[in-house]
């Protein structure tokens, strides 16, 4: 997951190898959560199954063996790249101990930040009601209302 600019402070100077050492020494190059390996390109289901070429199984979201894709189930595999990031598991991108860092795949890196992402997203909404409550509270949904005056419309 690319690093937003206004985070980049936050991170150590050394981030790629920290980075580098949670995602290939201590996690092997595979993902911490589901076990998907880094670069891959597997086949995978919207319940988190995947298929796993070097073991010829499929596997659930936690890496565990799992049942097949049954026809309809087939309908829905898709292929996707794996990419693995250095997660941070309490949000904090400046606590970059490395208790604090797991090697996810972009699945289980989107699902762990989700809880996260929802209240940042709570908080944003929050910040534009705040502001459109100062400003004429038109919280930039509504158009302006355009009055236009004609002459005939005045009164006289
Ligand atoms: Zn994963």
């Amino acid at each position: 997951m690319p690093i937003r600019p206004e985070f980049r402070a936050l991170y150590p100077p050394n981030w790629r190898e920290l980075s580098a050492r949670v995602r290939f020494e201590r996690a092997g190059g595979r993902c911490q959560g589901c076990a998907r390996p880094h670069l891959a390109h597997v086949r995978c289901l919207p319940d988190g199954r995947w298929f796993d070429e070097t073991a010829r199984t499929w596997r659930d979201w936690r890496g565990r063996p799992a049942r097949w894709p049954d026809l309809i189930d087939t309908v829905h595999v898709r292929l996707t790249r794996v990419v693995l990031a250095a997660a941070h598991l309490d949000n904090d991108p400046a606590n970059n101990r490395l208790t604090n860092l797991k090697g996810l795949c972009q699945r289980c890196h989107m699902l762990h930040d989700r809880p996260h992402h929802l209240a940042q997203r709570w908080l944003t909404y929050r910040r534009r009601w705040a502001i459109g409550d100062l400003f004429l509270g038109q919280y930039g949904l509504q158009p302006y209302p355009t009055v236009i005056a004609t002459p005939a419309s005045t009164p006289g």
